[in-house]
């Protein structure tokens, strides 16, 4: 399958050259297909490119959300792919954006990616036709535009860059100043202020834990059933939810209000993609990204893939296992199931998740403990290797850690000896 009848390879397109779109080139083209990347951007890295340069038109629009002072909420020892991880020269395990660029940096060099990556080139239409996929790609050297044609499409365009805010009543009485967390770089821009930080996963504590440094107070809204632990920053103040806006401040939901200069969305961000056409086949409703088997296979046109899409997972090892996985079927190793499988298996899913009370259409790609059994379905499914043990055991050690030990996590050193054994501060884990 990975030749088409008349002998060629397949060509497969991928879109976008960070942490999923190079571990998808690189498996494309280790399995005999003929592979490309296209990346809108002057380099490669994605979300680990930190620049504060705002955008002048559409086409530099902000990718990265990357922060100064951002040290990584994983340790490198999970970081890594399967088959290539960090260098032991780096002592700390949490590490900053910059090291992990050059961790791509040097994938990419060290798989040979270059001559296959295309940068510059933005991808802004993506159709099927009967047997293949019309891609048009912009060009930004030349400013041109013209359609490629490719077997497979493997989508990998980043879901940190739309951002999620949510409507507040009261948002156009409210006279002060409002970020989402998307445009926030550096914490002295708050220096002296009262700022309202909204949301409390991973950016919002860490931006929280950045921003009271230079802020005057910071008042800290979340709705977790378990307040996250902010007793080391004096001058955090936790809340409920906003009920409302006022013209210098919020009322929030058990009656109390205060005042302050500055709002922090840290609420998130959308699935879009804004090259596909709409006979792509693929919605996003609610941030569910529908239909898909497995969560990354497009149920209606079963040679494109999603590389990515899940939270609450070990990012780059899932993503070269959702590649490994779809690779299986698209090099004909494995035969792709009928598509009444494919949605019945989704449903019963989707089923599942809403019988449990817990998740709703957000939460659809969410992974947190389901996330074992995930990967044991894939790895029997196509029969590929799986993520190793000791990958899994050193993630769950990690879990939640950003809520409870903010100030103190980040000092642990991680050390892989095998397939099943870790050091944590140099003293065997179990
Ligand atoms: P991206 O890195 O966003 O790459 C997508 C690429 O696609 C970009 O280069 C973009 O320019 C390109 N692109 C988009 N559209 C097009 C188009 N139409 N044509 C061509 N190119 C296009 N993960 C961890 O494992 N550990 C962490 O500590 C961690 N911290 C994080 C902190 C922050 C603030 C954020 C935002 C995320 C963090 N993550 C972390 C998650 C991280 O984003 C993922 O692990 C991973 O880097 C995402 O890779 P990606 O390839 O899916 O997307």
């Amino acid at each position: 399958m990975n030749k088409n009848p008349m002998g060629q390879k397949r060509r497969v397109c991928v879109i976008g050259a960070g942490t999923a779109g190079l571990c998808a080139l690189k498996n494309s083209l280790e399995s005999g297909m003929d592979a490309v990347a296209y990346e809108r951007g002057t380099e490669i890295g994605g979300t680990w490119i930190f620049s504060e340069d705002m955008p002048e038109n559409d086409y530099d629009e902000v990718h990265s959300s990357m922060y100064d002072g951002l040290r990584t909420n994983l340790p490198k020892e999970v970081m890594g792919y399967p088959d290539y991880a960090y260098d032991n020269d780096i002592e700390d395990s949490f590490i900053t954006s910059h090291e992990v660029l050059n961790f791509l940096r040097s994938y990419a060099e060290h798989f040979k990616l270059g001559p296959h990556i295309k940068l510059q080139h933005e991808v802004i239409r993506v159709r099927p036709r009967l047997d293949d996929w019309e891609v048009y790609v912009w060009d930004h050297t030349t400013n041109t535009c013209d359609p490629v044609y490719y077997d497979f499409v493997y989508v990998c365009n980043g879901h940190y860059t739309e951002p999620d805010v949510p409507e507040v009543e009261g948002a156009d009485l409210y006279e002060g100043k409002l970020m989402h967390s998307h445009l926030y770089r550096r914490a002295d821009k708050f220096r002296d202020e009262n700022v309202l930080i909204i949301g409390a996963g991973p950016s919002g504590m860490d931006i929280t834990n950045h921003v009271r440094r230079e802020a005057k107070h910071v008042y800290l809204s979340h709705h977790l059933a378990t307040a996250p632990n902010t007793a080391f920053m004096g001058n955090v103040t936790q809340k409920p939810d906003v009920e409302r806006l006022t013209k210098n401040g919020a009322v929030f939901k058990d009656g109390s209000s205060e005042s302050f200069d500055h709002v922090l969305f840290c609420t998130g961000y959308k699935y879009t993609f804004p090259c596909l056409s709409t006979d792509v086949g693929i919605q996003v409703i609610d941030n569910f990204v529908q239909p898909l088997w497995k969560h990354c296979i497009n149920i209606n046109n079963p040679t494109m893939a999603f590389i990515g899409l899940l939270f609450n997972v070990i990012p780059t090892h899932i993503f070269d296992m959702q590649v490994r996985f779809t690779l299986a079927f698209f090099t004909g190793q494995r035969e792709m199931p009928p598509r009444e499988q494919m949605i019945a298996e989704l449903e019963k899913e989707i089923g599942q998740r809403w019988d449990c009370g817990f998740y709703n259409r957000k939460k659809a790609h969410q992974m947190g403990e389901r996330q074992f059994d995930y990967y044991n379905e894939l790895a029997r499914m196509a029969g590929i290797d799986n993520i190793k043990p000791v990958i899994l055991k050193l993630m769950k050690d990690c879990g939640k850690k950003y809520i409870f030990e903010l100030d103190t996590y980040r000092s642990n050193r991680y050390t892989i000896v095998d397939d099943e054994n870790f050091l944590k501060n140099g003293k065997m884990a179990n």
